[in-house]
């Protein structure tokens, strides 16, 4: 699932395939719960406008457009934002995909029935594709000043976080540290896999109170949690499932990971076996012998 860091790429890749571009012409597949924004409305009011800023909120990116209306954007769990050009097996049907042999897995998108949304623009420049193969992504068009429950309960942006602001935001919290950075609302921006690499890095345990964090245990917590997500945008992010450079390319953070998805493993820095446990619903990660 795309966190911080792919959002941050995606945008920084998509500047150039959309600010400062006139919309044209809008394509979507059937109405779903894929568009909050009904794609009848997107076709009405997205045409003749341009962008001119692409934000990042979070998880959520956001493209200002010179109306006041702003487009808001979320890759939800299979989501790929990407120009016309762009080339990768990841951008296949998984049964497209596999009947290729590996010199045509390159071969250069089109549209598909996974590709919810479609930008042309008037300049002969590439279009913008949205597709998503499970659907848990979500396209919005908000008016000029409407506000959006989705934006307005998110926490400070995990890049913006401070060993301050953790500990405020643990006090009297009875639940695990874990939860704690995976609560939208205290930090946005932070997923399974760079919640369970940061803990790692910062010595703690994912099970701990949130409540018995002290304060320089927050402050190291946040430093980790920095590094680890510079880190991962340094490196074009994590493509375990569908995630994609909106070139087409993977990111390589996955090479690196200490704990996610490393169960049984051993530590990178004891040797212990890597444990596995299941906290709110989501698999966790972390070294017994390590993390306290
Ligand atoms: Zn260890």
């Amino acid at each position: 699932m795309p966190e911080l860091p792919e959002v941050e790429i995606t945008r920084r890749q998509l500047v150039p395939l959309l600010v400062g571009r006139l919309i044209a012409a809008v394509r979507t597949s059937a109405p779903s719960y894929f568009f909050i924004t009904s794609p009848r409305v997107l076709k009405r009011r997205l045409p003749g406008r341009r962008v001119i800023e692409l934000r990042r909120l979070g998880k959520y990116l956001l493209a200002d457009l010179d109306d006041g209306q702003r487009l808001l954007l979320h890759l939800g769990m299979t989501g790929q934002l990407f120009g016309h050009g762009a080339a990768s097996v990841r951008l296949l049907s998984s049964t497209r995909g596999a009947a290729l042999a590996p010199e045509s897995q390159t071969a250069r998108f089109s549209p598909d029935r996974h590709t919810h949304l479609q930008l042309s623009f008037a300049d002969p420049g590439p279009d913008v594709y949205f597709r998503d193969a499970r659907k848990f992504g979500k396209v919005q068009l908000l008016r000029p000043g409407e506000g959006s429950p989705r934006l307005e309960r998110l926490g400070v942006d995990a890049l913006a976080w401070t060993g301050a602001r953790l500990f405020a935001a643990s006090r009297r919290r009875r639940i695990p540290l874990k939860a704690l950075l995976l609560d939208q609302s205290v930090v946005a921006g932070i997923g399974n896999i760079y919640a369970d690499e940061a803990l790692f890095l910062a010595g703690l345990r994912p099970t701990r109170g949130a409540a018995r964090l002290t304060r320089p245990e927050a402050d190291h917590l946040v430093t980790a949690v920095l590094a680890v997500l510079h880190r991962s945008i340094e490196t074009g992010g994590s493509s375990i499932s569908d995630y994609v450079q909106p070139d087409g390319s993977d990111g390589t953070y996955q090479d690196e990971r200490r704990v996610y998805g490393r169960e049984g493993e051993p530590c990178p820095s004891c040797g212990t076996p890597i444990t596995r446990r299941v906290i709110g619903q989501r698999s966790t990660h972390y070294c017994r012998r390590c993390q306290c």
